[in-house]
């Protein structure tokens, strides 16, 4: 057991998260930031760019993971959970558990434990489209910068020849869960989304066609250090790609799935249709959608990409996708609503954009927060609970940014003269 005493305690290393701790910190409150996962940046550690500038999203990472690297008043802790929080605002009992990672301090990330790991499993990072070693980088530009075992090999043969390879003495497999016990004035939740199960929408065929995958697989497929390097390649086949259909609302403003809309796909499919073009000078890009949102000052992404005579918008709902048994692509269906036709396209692959649910929606944690029908946390952050970015509604990283940075105003009021 290890005692702490500590001001606030953020929950969720995302983007949002890691705003609030910064903030909070560089303001002079002392912070303790935890994630559940080995690394810091949530979804958007993920992504290949940001719209609208198309920058890569370690530019905004970096400079946060510099920030509190430097910031003493800030402790993170990766791999760890809230069992219980107890007590009241200004006074709260937090109880986190901290799994163990079986790689110390020491480590150098030179791979070596990797060399001599023969089991691999799915790459959670790439949501399963390749494989990676049991001893692995969460992440190509994970923070913190160190190796993980996965707990699969832990007591085989297989852990001790990693711990044998390893020259730096970074691999511990004596580690055990460590409990903290901490004291803080306020908690802020920041425990972001999951994409909708789009498997649930059976017409669109995502589980049993491969070659329809989800808009964060997509981003992934684009990624450099992504499964098949940044190549567009179909996952079926290998063949690349020359025609992607992006299909909006994959599931979303639709009351037998998800009522509402995220407000961030439209935005996050126009930018994708744009690797397509990037990465393949012929390639077309369609998309389907209900109605285009690019609200305020990301109009101007919006009409740019319209003006790339290969992206091609059509107003639909898309009605299936099966295998096109003659060309071996998809087929796509539905009605063209501005041509009063109807849509039948094959295109080798398909983007399903799918929306934001709240990881509040599945599991509640045994805190005091309200919530939507949703799930969604609608507490109005007056307590010293206090939610913050996607966790409260779909939102880009600018909004994650400015609800991070008031959660992290509102969370410093219960520190005062404390
Ligand atoms: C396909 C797609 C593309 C997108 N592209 C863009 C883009 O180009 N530009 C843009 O501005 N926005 C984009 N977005 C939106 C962007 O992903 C979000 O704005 C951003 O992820 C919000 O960050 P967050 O920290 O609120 O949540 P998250 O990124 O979900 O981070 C939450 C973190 O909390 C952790 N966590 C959850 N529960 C717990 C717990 N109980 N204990 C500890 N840790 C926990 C999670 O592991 C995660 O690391 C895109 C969204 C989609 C769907």
């Amino acid at each position: 057991m290890v005692d702490e005493t500590q001001k606030i305690l953020v929950v969720g290393g995302g983007i949002s998260g890691m705003t609030v701790a910064v903030e909070a910190a560089e303001a002079g409150a002392e912070v303790i930031l935890i994630e559940q996962k080995p690394f810091l940046g949530g979804r958007v550690a993920g992504l290949n760019q940001y719209f609208p500038k198309l920058c890569p999203p370690f530019c905004g990472l970096e400079i946060n993971f510099r920030r509190i690297k430097q910031n003493p008043n800030i402790r993170y802790h990766t791999l760890a959970n809230v069992d219980s929080i107890t007590g009241g605002p200004g006074n709260y009992d937090v109880t986190v558990v901290v799994k163990p990672r079986y790689v110390n301090d020491n480590c150098t990330a030179c791979g070596k434990c990797a060399e001599v790991c023969e089991t691999e499993i799915p790459n959670p990072v790439n949501f399963g489209m390749d494989t990676i070693k049991a001893a692995y980088l969460p992440q190509a530009m994970a923070f913190p910068f160190k190796y993980v075992l996965a707990p699969e090999i832990i007591g085989t043969p297989e852990a001790v020849a990693c711990r044998d390879a390893c020259s730096y003495g970074a691999i511990d497999l004596d580690m055990k869960p460590v409990t903290l016990n901490l004291k803080v004035a306020a908690v802020v939740w920041a425990s972001g989304w999951d994409p909708y199960d789009v498997a649930q929408v059976d017409y669109l065929g995502f589980g049993k066609i491969p070659d329809v995958i989800t808009s964060l697989m997509f981003e992934r497929l684009a990624s450099h250090n992504g499964p098949t390097k940044g190549k567009l390649l179909r996952p079926s086949d290998g063949k690349e790609v020359n025609s992607v259909a992006f299909i909006q609302c994959a599931g979303s403003r639709d009351e037998n799935h998800l009522a509402y809309c995220s407000g961030v796909c439209c935005l996050a499919s126009l930018k994708q249709a744009l690797y397509v073009r990037e990465r393949v000078p012929e390639g077309t890009a369609h998309i389907y959608y209900i109605d285009v949102r690019a609200m305020g000052k990301y109009e101007d992404f919006y009409t740019r990409v319209q003006e790339d005579s290969n992206i091609v918008l059509t107003k639909s709902k898309i009605a299936r996708i099966s295998v096109d048994k003659e060309s071996g692509g998809l087929l796509i269906e539905g009605e063209d609503v501005g041509n009063t036709g109807k849509v039948r396209q094959v295109v080798d692959l398909a983007v399903l954009a799918v929306g934001m649910v709240p990881g509040t929606a599945m599991t509640k944690p045994n805190i005091d927060m309200e919530y939507d029908d949703f799930g969604f946390v609608t507490s109005p952050g007056i307590s010293g609970i206090i939610p913050a970015g996607c966790v409260k509604a779909p939102m880009e990283v600018a909004a994650s940014l400015q609800d991070a940075t008031a959660a992290a105003l509102k969370a410093i009021q219960h520190t005062v003269g404390r």
